[in-house]
């Protein structure tokens, strides 16, 4: 089965299938700030950031970044996989060595390879096997070669999360750097700031190297890395993604400028947000589907494809639009629905798809 870009039409479904989970990208204050920067300053960035595409907001930008994840330094990539690319990429080289979850986002999975460094993957969540991994390759290590963990904290396909608590403290006992991709924890984790996983289990000191994007809960577009000034330093002048690419326009950079700033100081979309998620959960239970999740990305395991794209289709028919995932976005044999959350969604909506699943799901106990 070919895979296709299907139109989603938001005036005939409602999206569960989205990252935006503050609802942001309709914001009317995002709106207005996009709106700003492209009368005062016009469409297009004009050149990649080293010519002269960085602006007085792009370093506005870096600086409240940095603030927002407690780093010394900031840099902002055009998206999070050229983030993802360019970064393993610009730091980490052969002999060097990679401990990765087995079900990293595939940007972090690009990255390791056009590294050259060598990796090794443990399975997901594992942390005992991660610990193996690190002991097994201590007497194979090269004096002068670094080794970092990688991983998502939040999955992306799978709605969990990793104990950074845990991961930091073996980091600290196998001398091993830590990246972490907030993709989907940015805006949505974090007692205070909001900024994501780190400041949720108080480890952002811990972690050598953060990277977000600005693509799903913050509403716009973009991507961050966050962490010492030297390693941001060496990236400016060695990511190629980062080099070799014109800079973001300055709507984009003003939007998300705006959504910092907002996630930090209104905390109502959060509220709302995670409102959605237990008053789902709860439908859930009520209506006897084995689904749960503690973020807003519940995967409804279907196994085969078909079947998964095949529920997903008869949902749409519904007026839900909700996405099948299937094979090699995730392992084969547990094709998915990944239905996602909004703080935008009106519990009417949770209601109707829930009643929606009981009919189209084929479950043996229902
Ligand atoms: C979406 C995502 C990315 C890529 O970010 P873009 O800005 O969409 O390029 C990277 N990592 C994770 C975990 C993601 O979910």
């Amino acid at each position: 089965m070919l895979r296709q870009c299907r139109i989603f039409d938001p005036d005939e479904r409602i999206n569960f299938a989205g990252n935006d989970y503050l609802g942001l990208s309709e914001d009317p204050r995002l709106k207005a700030a996009a709106i700003e920067a492209v009368e005062r300053y016009g469409t297009g960035s004009g050149s990649a950031r080293l010519v002269s595409g960085t602006q007085a907001l792009t370093a506005h930008l870096e600086e409240k970044l940095a603030a927002f994840k407690s780093t010394e330094s900031a840099l902002v990539f055009n998206s999070g996989y050229q983030a993802n690319v360019g970064l393993l990429q610009g730091l980490v080289g052969p002999g060097d060595w990679l401990f990765c979850d087995r079900l990293n986002h595939a940007s972090l999975v690009d990255g390791c390879l056009l590294s050259g460094a060598r990796w090794t993957r443990y399975r997901h969540l594992d942390l005992n096997h991660l610990e193996a991994r690190l002991k097994d390759a201590r007497p194979k290590r090269q004096p002068g070669h670094v080794q970092w963990i990688v991983t998502d904290s939040v999955f992306s396909m799978d709605g969990d999360y990793v104990d950074l608590k845990a991961l930091t403290a073996l980091a600290r006992q196998y001398d091993a750097f830590v990246l972490i991709d907030e993709a989907h924890a940015t805006g949505i984790f974090g007692p205070e700031k909001s900024s994501g996983l780190a400041e949720q289990y108080g480890v952002s000191r811990e972690i050598t190297l953060q990277m977000g994007t600005m693509s799903k809960a913050l509403g716009g577009f973009g991507a961050y890395v966050a962490g010492p000034k030297v390693l941001i330093d060496t990236l400016i002048n060695r990511a190629r993604s980062f080099i070799y690419s014109t800079a973001l326009p300055p709507s984009v950079i003003a939007s998300d400028l705006k959504a910092v700033e907002l996630v930090q100081s209104d905390p109502s979309m959060k509220t709302r947000l995670w409102q959605n998620i237990e008053t789902f959960r709860q439908l859930l239970q009520e209506a006897g589907l084995p689904f749960d999740s503690q973020t807003p990305i519940f995967p409804c395991i279907m196994g085969e494809a078909s079947t998964a794209v095949d529920v997903g289709n008869r949902l749409k028919d519904a007026g839900y639009f909700v996405q099948g995932i299937r094979p090699p976005t995730v392992p084969a044999g547990t094709a998915r629905l990944r239905i996602t959350l909004s703080a935008s969604h009106q519990r009417h909506e949770l209601e109707g798809l829930v009643s929606a699943l009981r009919d189209v799901i084929p479950i043996q106990s229902q």
